[in-house]
């Protein structure tokens, strides 16, 4: 179930309104017969600034992904030059 409320606060990029929506979820796994969690997720009600927060948001994941990747990649080269010496 998706409940959705307000914000009081403006969006502080374009002053929008904000809504608040709550995702109720049960949980139906054995282990957790009927439990619920609830969770909420603020999404500013002007479509392209949240537009924009969503996609900013996907490339600071990618860069944080591209980062990880070269750490581990100097690690890995690392290794193997220590190896050789
Ligand atoms: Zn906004």
């Amino acid at each position: 179930m998706i409940k959705t409320s307000y914000s009081d606060q403006p969006c502080e990029r374009c002053g929008s309104k904000k809504a608040i929506i709550i995702i109720d979820k049960v949980i139906t796994a054995v282990s957790a017969r009927g439990a619920k969690i609830e969770y909420s997720q603020i999404v500013c009600t002007n479509i392209v600034c949240q537009k924009e927060f969503d996609s900013k948001l996907a490339e600071k994941i990618q860069k944080n992904e591209a980062i990880k990747l070269k750490r581990a990649e100097e690690k890995a080269a690392r290794k193997a030059q220590s190896k050789i010496l």
